[in-house]
């Protein structure tokens, strides 16, 4: 007999991971051997839209993961299953080849990730097998911090108080910090089925998601895998300043940044962290996205500041509050997994642009009916948003950061989003769509809660009619930037005081009121 840790693309650690201490405290107290599986779907990948980034980090990560748990004489065994659909059978057969009396695993919020872990636990069930699938990703899991009358909020600023008052009424429970797993005795090699999981590779590359090697080696040099990497970037965020350096993100453990508790990036962040052009924020997303390090670790890492009394609700507890909002979104609105907008109404806007996956179409290839732009031209715009050639220095910019690091500052994320969206109208599908593929912290409930706000069809979305003044900002740290090598005009070096009074350095908190039949093509502005 046996248990068996299921790990998923979302945990890939081995600290503070709630299924498998789970897991590890079965067998111990049943005195089995712990066995861990990781499934590879590259069928699952390409239905949502994962970079190949995000899957040569995962693979990056699953081989140290390997190596620390082989020390604890437990096994990793991946396996590459290319039929999604035959996942759960292919589970359920490994659990009875190793006579598993049960499996544990973190819970996945997206709705083809429930639909067959409720086929697994169905057929768990009829076959004898205990199947626990327990909350891990958020510090407080969906379902918890509810209205009055007992639904999902909808508006973040209300759900962030209710959150933060859940959070300190019991925080033992919410940031209990998971035990690590009980090493297997050594004698587990002399199983002769468990003996050959030591044995099994994880493999480098997932055909079809292959990046190539000046990638590669960038997004190892910028984003280090395992968890002391995480750690380290935790403890610099907390205990050093940001540098002068501009956004694109260089070796984080090898730039010889000192400690500066008084001025670190935490205490700075409520005031710095909408300038993108330093590392003004944690740059952890790649890091919570895979779970290698638990969003309750960085809270429990903040709460020295306050004492250790209780989570406070300093600017960037509150980013990981916004992380957990836009899972309970997902968690409690399947459609939002499926393509559709949280607003309902949203459905009848005029995007331009082709049609997604034959949302709107009449069956043509146009999108929709009443689109002023010739298909070509918004394609054509699609193009140059995509690889930064908009003319529009920030946003160009910003693209162009997606594109070489995988990587983008959340207020430039915005602006780039809001350009392609409400300049050029196009469905904010193709943007998510686009950064999913490019991204390296690419995370449904984030990228689609990110999107649908910028949008207007989301939840707590931004008014329809409130427009980031992408046109008039500029970006005078770019022009010493190797990788982004853009024209900035001289204004923007010196901005006159209603002009910082009202953008701040790149805070774009100004806005313009545009009606929403507003159509700002690139064409039109090259005209100009
Ligand atoms: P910090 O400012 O240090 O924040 C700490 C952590 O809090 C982040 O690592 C992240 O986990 C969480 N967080 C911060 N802001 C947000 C937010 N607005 N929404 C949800 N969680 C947040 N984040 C992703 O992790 N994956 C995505 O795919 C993603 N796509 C986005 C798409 C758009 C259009 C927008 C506007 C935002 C998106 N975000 C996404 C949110 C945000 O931009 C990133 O989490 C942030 O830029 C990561 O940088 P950081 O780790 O330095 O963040």
């Amino acid at each position: 007999e046996s248990v068996v840790y299921w790990m998923r693309m979302g945990d890939l650690r081995i600290s503070d991971n709630r299924a498998l201490s789970l897991a590890s405290a079965h067998a111990k107290k049943n005195k089995l051997p712990l066995v861990s599986l990781f499934v590879l779907s590259p069928e699952d990948y390409k239905a949502h839209d994962r970079s190949p980034r995000r899957i040569d980090f995962t693979l990056r990560n699953l081989a140290l993961i390997k190596d620390s748990l082989a020390k604890l004489h437990i096994p990793l065994h991946t396996i590459t299953q290319p039929k999604r659909r035959e996942i759960p059978g292919q589970v359920i057969s490994f659990l009875e080849q190793l006579n598993a009396s049960g499996v544990y695993a973190n819970i996945e919020y997206e709705v083809d990730e429930l639909r067959r872990d409720i086929q697994i636990c169905k057929t768990a069930k009829s076959k004898g097998f205990g199947a626990h699938f327990v909350h891990d990703k958020c510090v407080v899991e969906p379902g918890v911090v509810l209205t009055k009358e007992n639904r999902t909020y909808a508006v973040y600023s209300p759900y962030q108080r209710a959150w933060i008052k859940k959070l300190n009424a019991d925080i033992p429970h919410f940031l209990e910090d998971c035990p690590e797993p009980h090493p297997n005795p050594q004698s587990v090699h002399e199983n002769k089925k468990i003996k050959d999981l030591f044995n099994s590779q994880v493999p480098q590359s997932i055909p079809g998601f292959e990046l190539d090697p000046n990638d590669r080696k960038r997004m190892e040099l910028a984003w280090p895998a395992g968890e002391i990497a995480a750690n380290e970037m935790l403890r610099r965020f907390l205990h050093t300043k940001s540098r002068t350096s501009q956004m694109v993100p260089s070796n984080p453990l090898a730039d010889g940044a000192e400690d500066s508790p008084k001025h670190s990036r935490l205490s700075a962040y409520d005031t710095d962290r909408d300038n993108a052009d330093k590392d003004t924020t944690s740059r952890l997303s790649p890091y919570l996205a895979a779970g290698i390090i638990s969003a309750r670790a960085c809270i429990r890492a903040t709460m020295p500041a306050t004492k250790n009394a209780h989570a406070d609700s300093g600017r960037w507890v509150q980013e990981i509050a916004w992380r957990d909002f836009y899972v309970c979104i997902l968690a409690g609105n399947p459609r939002v997994s499926m393509g559709r907008p949280y607003q309902e109404k949203s459905v009848d806007i005029v995007w331009e642009g082709p049609a997604l996956d034959g949302a709107y179409t009449d069956g043509k290839q146009q999108i929709n009916p009443k689109a002023e732009l010739p298909l070509a031209t918004s394609e054509s715009n699609i193009e140059k948003w995509k690889s930064g050639q908009t003319g529009y220095p920030i946003v160009d910019a910003g693209m162009r950061c997606v594109k070489e690091t995988g990587y983008l500052h959340n207020r430039v994320r915005m602006i780039c989003a809001m350009f392609l969206v409400k300049h050029l109208m196009i469905d904010w599908r193709v943007g998510e769509k686009y950064f999913m593929e490019n991204l390296i912290d690419g995370d449904l409930a984030s990228n689609n809660g990110g999107w649908q706000w910028v949008a207007s069809t989301g939840v707590d979305a931004c008014p329809y009619f409130r427009i980031f003044t992408a046109a008039t900002l500029s970006w005078s740290t770019c022009s010493s930037s190797n990788t982004l090598p853009l024209t900035i005009p001289s204004t923007a070096r010196t901005p006159s005081s209603r002009q910082s009074a009202k953008y701040g350095r790149y805070r774009t908190s100004g806005c313009e009121r545009r009606p929403m039949t507003l159509r700002s093509s690139i064409a039109e502005k090259s005209a100009e």
